[in-house]
């Protein structure tokens, strides 16, 4: 039969595949085929030696194994699809009806079971050809023959990921059972039932009514680490501290029990954080407003660098809200007048309306005429700030320095593309850090004005005494 049909043919895929299986006593051997018009055709041919351990198994076993060798070797073909193999069905039905089978067996089992298939007996002239190749004595010994037969499928440690119970199995077993395990103490069947009440069990998820009225999705431990990659590494994330990555999880609508211990073991084992160093309390933005200003009434200008040429770009020019700290920075190839005054124009003016102050250094691109007069021109202050006076420069310099650490993490200082990774800094920023109104910067530029006039003037009536300074 090898002589007479030996043309492969490419697969149909609307058809039912077919397997031909057999073993000798030192080879298996297979034939994936289709049958187009009653006629059979060969796909793929294949065949392995035994290693030593497999050529002790007994005539029933290395058949079984023929087959699993087959369902592997085919498996890209065959998973979804109806399969029939034809094999020694005497043995296989022995095989299948024994009560104490071995281990091994009883995972070829398993394994079977993933497929669709049927058994069918071979006849011997229509398995010829597997026949065969079990006879053919492979001796040139390469590199795949040497190599040990995989018994294991690629979904079964899927299969044992599902097996181990999330934290939360116990609560969605009361929710829908009312049951509680009976190792339980009393003490734990009390918190059991308890805690349930702020849990729904909307299938497939359990949500977690959270103390600030939000509703959060509880995810398994599996899901764990590529959440906080999420939150902490990749760009969105920024690098920030534990208490931030995790409030970001937060944001980001998910919850579990253990997610600030998680997180602060994540950010302490991040390799980033550790070369650059982490953000300390003291570099925490002040959440007091020091002024009686409106949102966007006054800017802190600042220009950062030189920092390596990034496409041609040395600076970042930054400007920092006072009231919501809401952040606004481009890169810039230079560091003089006229990038001042149109970064002014195009990412202050034209989006937050003009300002009532702006405070900068003292630097000869902030004070000199053609800035006084475009101030001049829409009625802005300008306020230069001093190292003697600590209140006008330490904002800016608190927001600029906690901006540049998270350029440095999310840009990385040496990197030749930190210009057009801006945006993705500003990103993580604006979505990480809460204003003084406590809600995110990006909520915030989308909030209601009188809304926040109101919170705002609540927010400082303690703290009339020191403010006014600038005006
Ligand atoms: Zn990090």
């Amino acid at each position: 039969m090898l002589t007479e049909a030996p043309i492969i043919m490419p697969p149909d895929w609307n058809l039912p595949f077919e397997l031909m299986c057999d073993a000798s006593d030192y080879a298996i051997g297979a034939v994936l085929g289709q049958r187009v018009d009653k006629l059979p055709h060969a796909i793929y041919y294949a065949s392995r030696t035994l290693n030593d351990a497999q050529l002790n198994y007994s005539t029933t076993e290395k058949e079984l194994l023929a087959v699993v060798f087959a369902l592997e070797k085919f498996r890209s073909y065959l998973v979804g699809t109806k399969i029939t193999i034809f094999t020694d069905h005497a043995a296989l039905k022995y095989l299948l009806n024994k009560k104490e089978a071995k281990p091994r067996l009883i995972r070829w089992m398993l394994l079977l079971q993933e497929f669709d298939l049927e058994i069918k007996d071979k006849k011997g002239s229509e398995n010829v050809v597997a026949d065969h190749l079990s006879r053919l004595v492979n001796n040139s010994n390469t590199e795949e023959n040497s190599l040990p037969l995989r018994e294991s499928f690629p979904d079964e440690q899927l299969f044992a990921m599902q097996a181990s119970d999330p934290w939360y199995a116990d609560i969605i077993n009361y929710l829908v059972t009312k049951k509680i395990p009976e190792d339980f103490t009393r003490a734990q069947k009390d918190k059991l039932v308890k805690m349930a009440k702020y849990y729904v069990w909307d299938d497939p998820y359990l949500w977690k009514h959270c103390p600030d009225l939000v509703i959060r999705r509880c995810v398994p431990e599996t899901e764990f680490h590529s959440i906080l990659t999420f939150c902490h590494s990749y760009a969105y994330g920024g690098h920030f501290g534990a208490k931030k990555t995790a409030l970001k999880v937060l944001e980001s609508g998910f919850f579990w029990p253990t997610l600030f211990k998680d997180a602060y073991a994540f950010c302490v084992s991040c390799d980033r954080c550790q070369r650059t160093g982490n953000l300390g309390p003291r570099d925490q933005m002040p959440q007091n407003p020091i002024l009686i200003v409106e949102i966007f009434d006054v800017w802190g200008i600042d220009f950062m660098g030189p920092f390596p040429s990034s496409n041609g770009y040395l600076y970042i020019l930054l400007a920092v809200d006072y009231v919501s700290k809401w952040v606004e920075a481009k890169a810039t190839r230079t560091n003089d007048s006229k990038v001042v005054l149109s970064f002014l124009k195009e990412h202050v003016f034209s989006r937050f309306g003009t300002p009532r102050a702006i405070i900068s250094d003292g630097g000869t691109h902030f004070c000199n005429r053609s800035f006084e007069a475009l101030l001049k021109k829409y009625n802005v202050t300008h306020r230069v700030s001093t190292p003697y006076h600590p209140q006008t420069s330490g904002q800016a310099e608190v927001s600029n320095r906690q901006v540049k650490q998270i350029l440095e993490k999310t840009v990385g200082p040496t990197r030749k593309d930190w210009s057009s990774r801006l945006d993705d800094a500003l990103w993580a920023y604006r979505t990480a850090y809460k204003t003084p109104l406590g809600c995110l910067h990006i909520g915030l530029s989308l909030a209601n004005h009188v809304t926040f006039q109101w919170n705002l003037s609540i927010g400082l009536i303690g703290r009339l005494s020191n403010l006014i300074w600038i005006w």
